[in-house]
């Protein structure tokens, strides 16, 4: 990583690159994770890899439903665990919430090195490993979760969720925030938040706007969570990737 000069125009996306493949050998990330991940990076680069306004007022929308949340839940997949463990435990931290493993190849291997992961980036508790519940509607392993963790939670944060899962968490009448750089996306069509940018720039940004709005009262936290419009991001989003302009 320390051979990329940081003046190196492709910098980001080529340190991004390479923890992925680090991930990948470690065991923390599937190969399909790779695939995934050449998926993102194609996106990000039409977004110009930079936040966009509407994906900065997505993350303040995210962070007050966090707040907001009796039991919110961030889940993490190999990709995000490979990318940004550090980010994801500090943004725990800053809105209260539980860190839960769920995978859609899950096998005890990449479970438990995921969690070890976590841990030595400072992770103190991490859910997923029991997988005692079931989310209704899915076929049996890509449904496990545990009883205590994402099915309890009334907010989840899935970064890169697959489509199906995304509306089947819908379906239990979770508020769902999702991060993915493609508007077009089932996961991010489906969310109530969809936050359009990519997981190294999103989760630490929520976990800004969260501390920013740990002040707030719920009254004025339930005005940010009612004024955030769904459709409106996603479109500015794809206005953005299409037409190379500018939302801001
Ligand atoms: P659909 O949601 O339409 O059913 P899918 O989610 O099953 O498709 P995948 O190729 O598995 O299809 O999706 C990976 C998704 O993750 C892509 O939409 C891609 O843009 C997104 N993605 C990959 N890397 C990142 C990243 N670093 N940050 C944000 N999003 C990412
Ligand atoms: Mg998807």
């Amino acid at each position: 990583m320390t051979e990329i000069p940081s003046e190196h125009p492709r910098h980001d996306s080529l340190v991004t690159r390479h923890r992925i493949e680090e991930g990948v050998e470690r065991g923390i990330t599937s190969r399909q994770g790779l695939i995934a991940q050449g998926r993102g990076e194609a996106f990000d680069y039409l977004l110009g890899e930079r936040t966009l306004e509407s994906a900065d007022e997505a993350a303040r929308a995210a962070a007050a439903h966090l707040l907001l949340a009796r039991h919110p839940v961030l889940s993490v997949n190999g990709n995000v665990a490979a990318l940004c463990p550090e980010e994801l435990v500090d943004l725990a931290e800053a809105t209260g919430a539980d860190l839960e493993i769920n995978l859609f190849n899950r096998t005890d291997e990449r479970v438990e090195a995921i969690a070890d992961h976590l841990r030595d980036h400072g992770a103190r508790e991490v859910k997923g490993v029991r997988a005692d519940a079931r989310i209704p509607g899915l076929s049996h392993e890509r449904a496990k979760v545990d009883a205590d963790g994402i099915y309890d939670a009334d907010a989840v944060l899935v970064p890169l969720e697959d489509g199906d899962r995304a509306e089947a968490l819908g379906a239990m009448g979770k508020t769902e925030i999702v991060i993915d750089l493609n508007p077009l996306s089932r996961s991010a069509q489906v969310a109530a938040v969809p936050i359009v940018d990519n997981v190294v720039r999103a989760v630490p940004n929520v976990a800004r706007h969260a501390r920013e709005l740990r002040t707030h009262s719920r009254e004025e936290l339930a005005v940010i969570v009612d004024a955030f419009d769904p459709e409106a991001a996603l479109d500015a989003a794809e206005r953005a990737i299409r037409a190379g302009v500018s939302d801001d």
